[in-house]
């Protein structure tokens, strides 16, 4: 059985070069970063799949007026399990978990033109490369979104498609899904689909294949929380020369910065080795212009901070830790100083232990001889809207991570070798 389907993706390389040719050949750009969103790619990938024999397919259009057809398309398409749902022994049948494959149809503009050495929308197949760092690259294809998210996308359709071929159905019903506006913060994807549809179970498990390193060695189950925090600083404004006439917040607001960046620093301390790096962050960013002219003392400040925060701290407790600091930082300098939340994302982590974490790493030690190790990263990704609903999600694939550079690419390797792993999860009735 694990023989077939091995061969068919072994011998699809002319299906995931035809897939990522049209799929990259119909740009789907949000709205807000220029473009007229997913229908056309969603639409063809719709028709594709139905002339290859991917039947069960279901469309969850969120609603989006800036987008071409009015709409953001998430496509489902189901691969039911042995059993017709009523004998609950069988694994897949009601009860029992799915198998979902997420990954996205939007993708980032090209940027820079003048960077690419090919057009981004017309895919190129080259035979070997070298990366940056001087190694060599075996086949591999060039395009806007042939990685981020095509090479996931395309991945879990060969094995799909390899089960269907082989007419053999799946240990447990799976679900592909193609989601919408994955680039721009999910308000039409994942997150819209978790607050209008009721689509995931408690046991079910999601994997993400939409990040991961050249190895193929780290699953993703964690992030940290995020936090995005505007400070604004009102004081009084005076003649450059008299300060004791005004009170100064710019220098208010740098001293806040920096009281911030080691207060909070120093109060959440912990490291975790899930996390690169394994401590918390808070980083002060983007400032806003304030007087124009050298000889004014500023009379108001705003900057902005980056905080990613290790699961084990809620927001809450890093916010009563900034309105202590804040105090003194106001006292000090006679100001008043307000803030305001742009951002703020909580996860809990999908465990390590999990079945789906577990099946995963003994799938991807079957086809690319790699132990695995579970990470977290830096914050707000599409797991944690899954993983805060307690549905179990893990990021994982094989890539060199080209995602949103020039000359975007994805090794045939890694298409077909990812492929492989998620028709053995597939397979997994355990
Ligand atoms: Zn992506």
């Amino acid at each position: 059985m694990k023989d077939n389907i091995f061969k068919f993706i072994d011998t699809s390389e002319a299906l995931a070069v035809e897939l990522e040719t049209e799929l990259t050949k119909r740009p789907a750009i949000a709205p807000d970063s220029g473009g007229t969103g997913e229908l056309d790619k969603c639409e063809f990938l719709e028709g594709w799949l139905k002339a290859h024999g991917i039947t069960g397919l279901e469309r969850h259009d969120a609603p989006d007026p800036r987008a071409k057809g009015g709409v953001r398309p998430n496509l489902i398409a189901t691969i039911p399990c042995q059993g017709d749902g009523s004998d609950a022994t069988i694994p897949g049948a009601a009860g029992h978990s799915r198998l979902w494959i997420m990954s996205h149809l939007d993708v980032v503009p090209p940027g820079e033109a003048s960077l690419w050495n090919s057009d981004p929308y017309t895919v190129v197949r080259k035979d070997s490369g070298s990366r940056p760092d001087g190694s060599t690259l075996g086949p591999h294809l060039i395009g806007r979104g042939v990685e981020d998210n095509q090479q996931g996308l395309v991945s879990s359709v060969l094995a799909v498609l390899a089960l269907v071929n082989a007419g053999i159905k799946p240990a447990r019903t799976v679900k592909l899904l193609f989601a919408a506006d994955e680039e721009v913060g999910s308000a039409y994807g994942i997150v819209w689909l978790m607050e209008n549809r009721d689509l995931f179970h408690k046991d079910d498990m999601v994997l993400i294949p939409d990040g991961g390193d050249s190895n193929g060695e780290t699953i993703e189950i964690a992030e940290k929380n995020l936090a995005w925090v505007k400070f604004t600083t009102t004081g009084l404004q005076a003649h450059g020369s008299r300060p004791d006439q005004g009170a100064n917040a710019h220098l208010a607001g740098a001293d806040l910065a920096v009281r911030l960046h080691y207060g909070l620093s120093a109060k959440f301390s912990a490291h975790d080795p899930l996390f690169e790096p394994d401590y918390s962050t808070f980083q002060p960013t983007k400032k806003e212009a304030n007087v124009p002219n050298i000889n004014t003392i500023p009379g108001e400040d705003v900057f902005y901070m980056d905080m990613r925060i290790l699961p084990q701290y809620p927001i809450k407790a890093v916010t009563a830790e900034i309105d202590r600091i804040k105090a003194e930082v106001e006292a000090r300098h006679r100001v008043k100083i307000s803030y305001t939340l742009p951002q703020q994302v909580e996860s809990r982590a999908t465990p390590a232990d999990s079945a789906l974490v577990k099946r995963l790493s003994g799938a991807i030690r079957d086809v690319y001889g790699v132990e695995t190790r579970p990470i977290g990263i830096g914050g707000g990704t599409v797991g944690a809207a899954l993983r805060n609903a307690d549905i179990p999600a893990a990021v994982w694939c094989r890539i060199d991570e080209t995602a949103h550079q020039p000359n975007e690419y994805t090794l045939i390797a890694n298409i077909l070798g990812d492929a492989k792993v998620m028709a053995l999860l597939m397979l997994d009735a355990g």
